[in-house]
């Protein structure tokens, strides 16, 4: 069939309406995709600037890279000069030595990244551990100088929480020894080690709060990530809407693709740096832990030891060595402040008789029991001791001559009534006490010493069993 020429015509404007049609169509598509490429660009400019600013605190070469895109970004370089400047900004990332910080050192979101922030972080644990030897100098004595110099160098030198560690350990070891080598006065000794053990705990407590805070740094991280994540999904949405311009496509993933890197990249660093802050935290603290219970051990031994020191053996009573600090502090306390005190001077009668003829052990017992009887009816502050062999003290701190003797009369009778079984007999003992306060004129304590033993001489020359005051007239 022939189709005639006015069917042809009919035709071709058929065809040119729908080409025009057509053409209408993807102008007004590509209107939109211009539209849509312009809002996008304008998202670029306005948030990633000022997302990136946020990066750019310090003077690394990660901020520097930072700042260089911000500007970039701002002025529309070129897409080939961004590239260019990201590329520089994922090796400095990479070449950054990253380490975690106290938070109220933060300066900016991500300033944690910034190296100087990590080193002050240790710094604060050298200084104070630094003084922590700096008051070992002030109390040990020479014999531990090059030990403490040592410590003190390593400190200067220690880099990470790895030698804060090692450091820590080796002041411990230092006090285990002092403790287990020192002739020093026992007591001055425990709180001395109280008193270390007391700013080593708090040094250590602030280090627990800073690995706290470490970690709410962390969570502030993770939650500006969660941010700038659903930013990028916004923008990748506006450009899958243009993807009929691949060039835009192209430029504008690139892009995308940079920045989920450089993200990638500093969340696996993240999560490596938290593990290992972790782990630090977990080693620190078991290390600590560990060496405090040796410690207190240490302590305990050495404060037990300290009362061992003190105490007379067989009886249970403070010994002659106890006494004679005692006596010594009351001496000084009564010559300064004019602080009034008496001594009683025990002594057991006819000792000799009782051992010969109920032997030694029997002896033993009457000791252990006339101590026994005569700590409950003395006062809290006042000290018995065994001076030696049969003869006992007692210190009274603020008691005069005239109280001491009702308290000495107590005592002597309370000791009367005691009976002793051996075999089928009963075993008395009776004691002599001689009382004296201590007075103006006395230049030491053994003057008041002297007195009250003339008392105990003169209290078996009247018959033993008694109580006598003696004031030297
Ligand atoms: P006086 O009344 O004059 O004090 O007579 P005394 O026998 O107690 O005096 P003396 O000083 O001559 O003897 C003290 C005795 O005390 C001699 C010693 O055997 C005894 N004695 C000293 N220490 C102990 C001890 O630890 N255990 C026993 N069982 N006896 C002791
Ligand atoms: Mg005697
Ligand atoms: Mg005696």
């Amino acid at each position: 069939m022939v189709q005639s020429k006015s069917d042809n015509t009919a035709d071709l404007e058929k065809q040119i309406k729908k080409l025009q049609s057509q053409r209408d169509t993807l102008l007004k598509e590509l209107d939109g995709v211009e539209e849509r490429f312009e809002k996008t660009d304008r998202l670029y400019k306005k948030y990633f600037p000022l997302i990136i600013d946020t990066f750019a605190t310090g003077g690394t070469s990660f901020s520097k890279s930072c700042k260089d895109l911000s500007v970039a970004l701002k002025k529309g370089a070129s897409p080939g000069k961004i590239e260019y400047i990201f590329e520089q900004l994922k090796n400095a990332m990479l070449k950054e030595d990253i380490g975690p910080v106290p938070i109220k050192k933060k300066k900016g979101l991500f300033s944690s990244f910034v190296k100087d922030t990590t080193t002050n972080f240790v710094d604060d644990f050298k200084h104070q551990y630094h003084e922590v030897v700096n008051t070992l100098r002030s109390t040990l004595d020479d014999k531990y100088k090059t030990k403490l110099n040592n410590i003190s160098k390593r400190i200067i030198n220690a880099a990470d929480t790895t030698d804060i560690s090692e450091l820590r350990e080796s002041i411990f070891q230092l006090i285990f020894a002092y403790i287990s080598d020192t002739n020093v006065d026992r007591e001055k000794v425990n709180k001395f080690i109280r008193e270390i053990m007391g700013k080593i705990l708090e040094i250590e407590s602030k280090f627990s709060d800073s690995f706290e805070q470490t970690d709410s740094v962390f969570e502030i991280n993770q939650g500006f990530e969660s941010v700038l994540d659903t930013e990028m999904g916004g923008i990748k949405e506006s450009t899958n809407v243009a993807a009929s311009l691949d060039d835009l496509k192209v430029q504008i993933s690139q892009r995308l693709t940079s920045i989920e890197n450089a993200l990638q990249k500093k969340k696996a660093k993240d999560d490596a740096i938290k593990k290992i802050a972790k782990q630090n935290r977990n080693n620190f603290q078991s290390g600590f832990a560990k060496l405090k219970q040796e410690l207190d051990e240490a302590t305990q031994y050495s404060e037990e030891l300290e009362k061992k020191l003190n105490l007379d053996q067989l009886t249970g009573a403070f010994n002659r060595r106890a006494y004679d600090k005692k006596i010594d502090d009351e001496m000084t306390r009564f010559t300064r402040y004019g602080s009034m005190f008496s001594l009683l001077l025990l002594d057991a009668d006819k000792f000799k008789r009782i051992n010969d003829t109920y032997g030694h052990a029997v002896g033993d017992r009457c000791l252990q029991e006339i101590i026994k009887r005569s700590i409950p009816l003395l006062r809290k502050n006042d000290m018995l001791a065994r001076y030696g062999g049969e003869e006992f003290v007692v210190i009274m701190p603020e008691t005069d001559a005239d109280g001491a003797r009702k308290a000495a009369e107590k005592i002597r009778k309370t000791i009367e009534k005691i009976e002793f079984l051996y075999k089928k007999e009963t075993v008395r003992v009776t004691v002599s006490i001689g009382v004296t306060q201590a007075q103006k004129g006395d230049k030491n304590h053994q003057e008041i010493f002297e007195r009250a033993d003339i008392a105990v001489y003169k209290a078996k020359e009247n018959g033993r069993n008694q109580v006598l005051v003696y004031d030297g007239s």
